[in-house]
């Protein structure tokens, strides 16, 4: 078997990891971005179609020494494997990751989550942190639109909490193709099921801006906050993004108190302390857990 793209990154960048987006998993730290070529979906509103949707030969080989290196350059405890599909190179994947653990360095996943089920265990074992697509809840928007499928990403994201990874979900809100609220509540019926059994997951609902085949208005910011605070009444951890003056914000779920408050890549830890036995942070005010990773 030949892998022509072992190793191609088509971009590097030093990001805030709250960009990726992950907002309880070391909030305020710097995270190293590999970006990663082609893609095995075709999304028509894809905001990185440039590197998804055609070969992009301003990228350059690296081998996963040189990669994590990088990242030890960079002074970062993380990689963030990212941009495009990082999952259709998970022999690149699972090298690179395997390697970052020998050094201290965490691994985070940003991902559509389609994979054979199987080859998905090879790569969640090596993932701490993860933040998956849930692009709508429609089995046929997913397969006739985007080229992906539904019951697939499911099981991904359901494996993700068997392996322990820290799980946090996007869904690009695109006016007219998910932002139904019968189908809007069906995402949020799943999460709290997720949830049940697990931690919480923190659900991003990004505002979509019109990209590659997809010209229709972007998402309407009253809109998008209104879908989020619809999810709040059965979620703990529901965000906006893309928009200003959405709900950024984290309050404690005992208290009310902010225990975070962001402006866009601006992280305020308020009441968020560490914990007594610094395993993890409490709420100064109430001293409730806080469902955030050190
Ligand atoms: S899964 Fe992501 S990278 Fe791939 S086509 Fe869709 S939006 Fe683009």
């Amino acid at each position: 078997m030949l892998l022509p793209y072992y190793g191609f990154i088509t971009a590097l960048a030093l990001d805030p990891i709250e960009k990726k987006p992950l907002y309880h998993f070391r909030p305020g730290t710097s995270i190293l971005s590999a970006g990663f070529a082609l893609c095995n979906l075709r999304c028509p509103f894809c905001q990185n179609w440039e590197i998804s949707q055609k070969m992009d030969d301003r990228g350059r080989f690296f081998s996963p020494e040189e990669l994590i290196g990088e990242a030890e350059a960079g002074g970062c405890a993380q990689i963030a494997y990212t941009y495009s599909e990082p999952l259709i190179h998970s022999e690149f994947l699972c090298n690179c990751m395997a390697l970052a653990h020998e050094r201290g360095i965490a691994n985070v996943l940003v991902s559509n989550g389609c994979i054979n089920e199987d080859a998905a265990g090879d790569v969640l074992a090596l993932t701490d942190a993860a933040n998956i697509d849930l692009k709508c809840f429609s089995e046929d928007t997913y397969s006739r639109v985007l080229g992906g499928n539904l019951d697939a990403v499911c099981k991904f994201i359901g494996k993700g909490l068997k392996f322990s990874v820290h799980l946090e979900l996007t869904t690009l809100i695109v006016p007219g193709l998910n932002d139904g609220l019968e189908e809007i509540d069906r995402c949020i019926e799943f999460i709290a099921g997720l949830e049940a059994d697990a931690v919480p997951i923190p659900w991003h609902l990004s505002a979509y801006h019109p990209a590659y085949k997809w010209n229709a208005p972007p998402t309407n910011a009253a809109r998008l906050v209104e879908i989020a605070r619809r999810a709040q009444k059965r979620l703990n951890y529901v965000y906006t993004g893309n928009i200003r003056g959405g709900l950024e914000d984290t309050a404690c779920p005992g208290c009310g108190e902010t225990l975070v408050r962001r402006r866009g890549y601006l992280v305020e830890k308020c009441a968020l302390v560490l914990s007594a036995d610094g395993t993890g942070y409490t709420c100064a005010h109430c001293g409730e857990r806080a469902p955030f990773v050190l």
